[in-house]
């Protein structure tokens, strides 16, 4: 209670300890369960770990299991057993702390079922597209969609949403993005048509209501009038609210996400 209070306080703050139980809940829970990890599965779990080792933010001790997790997955040849990486993962782990807290904080919520990992799953993306836009580790402008992509086909529990996400990339061509910028774009609109589809259904939290995001109250640059009746090829679609003639103003918005998933905007709030 306390901390739902204090994070419905705090909109447009990430935390820490979502971004870590994203992790935790992949590594040990999603990928774990696998009796056998090969082929292209296998693929998508090194293009995963890699784009961890180089964007995630953890401390010192956390960076080592990374590493020791993709040499793990590197060399493991052909087919990794699941309970054998699990035995991996523990090893890794051991005196050392990797992991800073175990609880939702942005992606807490009062009710069973709700919120909680596949919320803490999108936060980690959106961070990991900005993360990459804003560093020279890489020029590959897919680099992070497509180890998105590669998880949420291979791992994601949820296999409606896999199914649904895999449709939606090939309707949004995924794989003509250009730029890392780009990258930020397409998931930020990607998102925002599985909120508009889920808007008001049984998975929405009232206290959390799925929004075209980034709110006006958070953004009020973000959108603008349409000033002429031209008709302009908008290359995202101008947005079903009831206001009438408002498009989304993509810098307002490129700078708004950036800002909003910079590493100085991690939150330590609620943290062991
Ligand atoms: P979420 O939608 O999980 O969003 C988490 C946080 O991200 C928000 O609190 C907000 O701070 C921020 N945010 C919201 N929108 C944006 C945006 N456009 N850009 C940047 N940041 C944003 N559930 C289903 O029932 N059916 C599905 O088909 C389905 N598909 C999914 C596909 C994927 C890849 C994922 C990760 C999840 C999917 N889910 C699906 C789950 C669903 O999207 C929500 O994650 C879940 O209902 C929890 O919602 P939430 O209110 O916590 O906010």
């Amino acid at each position: 209670e306390v901390i739902l209070n204090n994070v419905k306080s705090m909109k447009g703050k990430i935390f820490q300890s979502d971004l870590e139980q994203a992790v935790r809940f992949t590594l040990f829970h999603e990928v774990a369960q696998f009796a056998k990890i090969d082929g292209r599965r296998l693929t998508a779990l090194q293009q995963f770990i890699a784009v961890l080792v180089r964007y995630f933010p953890f401390g010192s001790d956390g960076k080592k299991f990374l590493n020791d997790v993709q040499d793990f997955v590197m060399n493991a040849g052909e087919e990794i057993d699941g309970h054998k990486f699990l035995e991996k993962l523990q090893e890794f782990k051991a005196n050392r702390k990797v992991f800073s807290s175990n609880r939702w904080v942005g992606c807490a919520s009062n009710k069973p079922g709700l919120r909680r990992f596949p919320c803490s799953l999108w936060t980690l993306f959106h961070f990991l597209t900005v993360q990459a836009a804003e560093k020279e580790i890489s020029n590959d402008p897919l680099e992070i969609l497509q180890a998105m992509h590669g998880y949420v086909r291979h791992f994601f529990g949820c296999t409606d949403c896999s199914q649904h996400f895999q449709q939606m990339a090939v309707k949004n061509r995924i794989w003509n993005v250009t730029s890392k910028d780009d990258a930020v774009l397409w998931l930020w609109s990607s998102h925002n048509e599985v909120n508009k589809r889920l808007s008001k259904d049984a998975t929405e939290d009232p206290d959390f209501p799925k929004i075209q995001f980034p709110s006006r109250e958070m953004c009020p640059a973000c959108r603008r009038k349409i000033l002429t009746n031209h008709h302009n090829h908008h290359q995202y679609p101008i947005e079903d609210e009831n206001s009438g003639n408002v498009e989304w103003n993509l810098v307002e918005i490129l700078s708004y996400l950036k800002s909003m998933y910079a590493a100085t905007n991690v939150s330590r709030f609620g943290v062991n």
